[in-house]
């Protein structure tokens, strides 16, 4: 069946009470939906805040699948054992002493309501008012469009029961007027979901709890939407520390299962007797086996403290865009992964079509607010898609999609493995702009796991005549990854140039392997091998170049930078071989190139004029320093390396005298842009070219570089294999 037919069906049947995105979802993996021709949308709608542990956690699965083959559904009048067993869970997790199982959001409301209003009869007739905020949402049933505060979801459908009195969110004097004898509740949202991410101050929940004490009331906090991690911590009022008498929870607890829960503490936990209330699906063995899953897995992977730091990445990453698109996109707000942008210009609609278009999903809670809630097992080279994604439809919306910077590609750059078969790389010279960026378009997707197994059958030489860690296990591990083997000959085994020359090694090799990775000190010999080849040759670093670092690096500066088209990269330190790849590719990537570095240690003079030619072409600057933190004034990444490299052990003193006051320090950052990173190829000296407090501080990304070495290098034998 056709997306088109999909449509027309769901048109033609299916009642008219929701407004679609042209998407049909056939498959959803992590936090990527795929549509029948298979592209793929970054989820940061997760379901509506519901599917927490992403799509298709095999955990969730199996867990799932287990169940299904056992018992599906038994009624509420025998006993589970998951059920017994997520009402244990949840009573202790939240420090509650009873739930009760819903189905979804609502009901879980609809519980609390009738909870309450049982509960303020029996204290004194005509204690059943609900207190509530304006603009909250607590579901669609009857009594809970009552409770919510948005008009447009209750008018309609009147005669509405009566007992709701709403107030303004986070005016503590409203509320306080409006508490009182007749209260059976205030009822309220730690953040305001659909109403737009409005979080509730602490000092608002804390006068609500006292207030509700002071009139025997209880404190329903409605945690649909905020529950089970989504906001960095499993409830949201564990940012204020007020803990309501009745919690309900739905959305993100199954992961995806429809399951929902009621839970009370004290003497609102003992209200409801047989027969007050009851659902005939609600906590069936399938819905409390996903909610355990969905627990399992949170605590299992951290996703609480990742949701709070990839939360933080996120919003900064919005706050890029803001400044870019001053008009489109304002502050953000929210907690966790929760978050809501305010967008200025009101046609925050429009914003969510253009990023769909582009592969982003997400949605809009009026004209003036996005709403971003992606799965809680978001990474930070998600946030970094999503954001480049989000970044070229506020291009096309813009209309700003040229950039100032000649050569600058866009970033919705599609590639494919093998895209460069057969070509060798020697230094960054041997690929074009295009080529460049398209690399790391293609690390991009290796890191999201969406390149695997594409040289499958092959095998790679790793031809090694100096120590390595890094080098070495990031291309055995890429070409595993790959589905290829890797072989690695180290200095003795092969005598390069000695025991045989460099040529029949060279014709030797290229008739057993597919692809000869070379760590050499002559960038002669690497010539003489590769022109004795016919497979691709990969300098994995000589005396010239280290081209892999780099791809490395500029990935990991998209990564935390966001688009790095114009940004300001200052290398300080030596002008080695790591830093003429460096001042080589930053060109080719519109990054502006900074050097400080001592006299004597200046790059080679000709691959600075190499490099000072690239800049010409591609409209960037590059510039010399002698002074480190002038060179870093500004900067968006300060990056250094080794002062004595291998095979200049020699030189070690020489060469400490030399660079004093060149070490990267936290004052040196001091002098950076805002937000800047500091990063090293490692392995590192601290205290010599890199204090501690930085390669431990804020700014370091130097091992999430070295991560990036794999993943790298990982697309750079996707392209060539
Ligand atoms: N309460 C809150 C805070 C919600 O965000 C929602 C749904 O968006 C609901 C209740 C209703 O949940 P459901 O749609 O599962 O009934």
């Amino acid at each position: 069946m056709t997306t088109e037919t999909v449509m027309d069906l769901d048109h033609k049947y299916a009642m008219t009470t929701y407004k679609r995105n042209p998407l049909e979802v056939v498959r959803a993996e992590g936090v990527r939906l795929y549509d029948p021709t298979g592209r793929d949308v970054i989820d940061f709608l997760a379901g509506v805040a519901v599917c927490a542990v992403g799509h298709s956690h095999p955990r969730y699965i199996a867990a799932l699948t287990e169940q299904l083959q056992r018992v599906v559904h038994v009624s509420n009048l025998v006993y589970n054992a998951p059920a017994a067993k997520l009402a244990e869970r949840l009573c202790t997790l939240a420090g509650m002493d009873r739930v009760f199982f819903t189905n979804s959001g609502a009901e879980a409301n609809e519980a609390a309501i009738k909870l309450a209003r049982k509960r303020g009869t029996a204290i004194a007739a005509g204690k059943t008012q609900i207190v509530s905020a304006l603009a909250s949402f607590h579901g669609r049933t009857i009594a809970t469009v009552t409770a919510g505060g948005q008009p447009k979801y209750s008018e309609p459908f009147g005669p509405l029961p009566g007992g709701s009195v709403h107030v303004p969110f986070n005016d503590c004097d409203a509320l306080t007027a409006a508490v009182n004898e007749h209260t059976a509740a205030i009822f309220l949202e730690p953040i305001q979901g659909e109403g737009g991410i409005n979080v509730a101050d602490d000092a608002y929940l804390i006068h609500a709890r006292a207030l509700a004490d002071a009139h025997n009331a209880l404190l329903i906090l409605d945690e649909v939407q905020t529950g089970v991690g989504r906001t960095g911590t499993l409830w949201g009022w564990q940012h204020s520390g007020v803990k309501p008498d009745v919690m309900t929870l739905a959305k993100g607890l199954g992961g995806g299962f429809p399951v929902g829960a009621c839970l009370a503490v004290g003497d609102a936990a003992r209200v409801f007797v047989p027969g007050d209330h009851g659902s005939t699906y609600a906590g069936n063995p399938m819905a409390a086996t996903a909610a355990l899953a969905v627990l399992d897995i949170i605590g299992a992977e951290g996703l609480l403290a990742n949701a709070q730091i990839i939360g933080t990445l996120l919003q900064e990453r919005i706050a890029h865009l803001a400044l870019e698109f001053p008009e489109w996109i304002g502050a953000s707000r929210g907690r966790g992964l929760m978050i809501g942008v305010n967008v200025p210009n009101g046609h925050a609609r429009e914003i969510v079509g253009a990023a769909l278009s582009n592969g982003l999903l997400m949605n809009a809670t009026s004209e003036h607010t996005l709403r971003m809630v992606p799965p809680l097992v978001l990474t930070e080279s998600d946030v970094c898609d999503a954001m480049d994604r989000l970044k070229a439809a506020l291009q096309q919306l813009s209309g700003t999609s040229i950039t100032a910077i000649r050569g600058a590609v866009s970033t919705a750059i599609s590639v494919e493995p093998g895209f460069l078969a057969g070509r060798d790389l020697l230094g960054i010279d041997d690929f074009s702009s295009k080529e460049c960026h398209q690399i790391l378009a293609l690390a991009k997707r290796v890191k999201a796991g969406q390149i695997s197994n594409t040289a499958t059958g092959k095998v790679g030489a790793l031809l090694f005549e100096k120590p390595s860690l890094r080098t070495k296990v990031s291309f055995l591990g890429a070409l595993a990854k790959l589905g290829a083997s890797g072989m690695y000959l180290g200095k003795d085994e092969v005598g390069l140039g000695k025991r045989e020359s460099v040529e029949d090694v060279g014709r030797v090799l290229t008739r057993m392997v597919d692809v000869l990775i070379v760590r050499t000190f002559d960038p002669v010999i690497l010539k003489g091998l590769a022109d004795s080849c016919t497979i691709p040759v990969i300098n994995a670093l000589d005396d010239a170049e280290h081209p892999c670092q780099a791809f490395a690096d500029f990935l990991t500066m998209q990564e935390h930078l966001g688009d790095i088209t114009g940004k300001t990269l200052t290398y300080i330190g030596d002008g080695n071989n790591v830093a003429a790849s460096l001042m080589l590719l930053a060109p080719k990537l519109g990054v502006h190139f900074r050097i400080a570095c001592p006299d004597g240690y200046v790059p080679d003079p000709q691959v600075w004029a190499r490099a000072a030619e690239l800049a010409a072409e591609h409209g960037t600057k590059m510039e010399r320093f002698s002074v480190p933190s002038e060179a870093a004034a500004g900067a968006d990444a300060i990056y250094t390396d080794v002062w004595t490299s291998m095979g200049q052990e020699e030189e070690h003193a020489r060469r400490m005298a030399a660079f004093t006051g060149y070490t990267v320090t936290a004052e040196i950052m001091q002098h950076a842009a805002p937000g800047a990173i500091a990063l090293h190829c490692l392995p590192a000296h601290r205290g010599d070219e890199i204090a501690d407090d930085v390669m431990e501080g804020p700014w370091s990304r130097v091992f999430a570089q070295a991560e990036n070495r794999l993943h790298a290098q990982q697309a750079i034998l996707a392209a060539v294999l």
